[in-house]
């Protein structure tokens, strides 16, 4: 599996985008969060190779805006360029808020000749729910989610290709138990920051052979990129998970 740092960064950065994954098999690609302008940050790190139009579906760990927030423009790019829905997995919870509480502010009524048409969430999206919990395989890629424990309902996610697999934090206060979850893939791309988030030092007093399999984002702009123990994603810099060697 192809895993390509769209952005590393957090909500206030200066200097990343904010951060996204694209994951793409031999079949399925999908885009693990989606932040604006995510056209503009696909190409910046594909090179142009891919675009909206290329992703199988959006997958939406939750609703802060460094998270969600291209997903308006993702999706009229879907209807006025492609005419097509956008596909979106996400949790029962996201769903609930996302059109009323989100989107419909900005979508909610589109002019077709100058009269206002009422637009509905299903105008624009293909939802599939993945709940806390549950699975589900979109292409050749098993997807399975997990609450962590963040200010609004948040899903850590497991996805496996065939060839290789990554455990996603999403966004999280540390938590052994989602890491433990996490670490049954080949890599942990776990995120670190302040506040609410997961203190680089408690990843770093991990077993050794779980940091090994562990690529931090999700970190602030000060965050000493070079001197981490636990390696860094960087963004446009796209990396091969191969599947874990089984244990002598
Ligand atoms: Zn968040």
């Amino acid at each position: 599996m192809k895993v390509t740092p769209l952005g590393v960064g957090d909500a206030f950065s200066a200097l990343y985008y904010s951060t996204s994954l694209l994951l793409e098999t031999e079949t399925t690609r999908l885009l693990v969060d989606c932040p604006h302008p995510i056209r503009k940050i696909l190409r910046e790190s594909t090179h142009g190779r891919v675009d909206v139009g290329d992703i199988d579906a959006v997958v939406l760990t939750h609703l802060h805006a460094d998270h969600a927030s291209g997903l308006e423009g993702y999706a009229y790019f879907c209807h006025f360029a492609l005419h097509k829905r956008a596909k979106l997995i996400c949790s029962p919870d996201v769903l609930a808020a996302l059109w009323p509480q989100h989107l419909r502010a900005g979508m909610g009524c589109l002019l077709r000749d100058g009269v206002a048409h009422e637009m509905a969430m299903g105008d624009y999206f293909d939802v599939t729910l993945l709940p806390p919990g549950g699975a589900l395989t979109v292409g050749d890629v098993h997807l399975r989610a997990r609450s962590t424990v963040h200010h609004v309902p948040t899903c850590a996610l497991r996805c496996a290709g065939p060839a290789g697999s990554i455990g996603y934090s999403a966004d999280t206060a540390f938590d052994e138990d989602l890491i433990a979850w996490l670490a049954e893939e080949d890599v942990i791309i776990h995120e670190t920051n302040l506040g609410a988030h997961t203190p680089y030092e408690k990843l770093c007093a991990l077993d050794p052979a779980l940091t090994a399999r562990m690529r931090l984002v999700h970190y602030p702009d000060h965050f000493d990129v070079e001197s981490s123990a636990i390696a860094c994603l960087r963004q446009g810099e796209p990396f091969v998970v191969r599947r874990r060697q089984a244990a002598a």
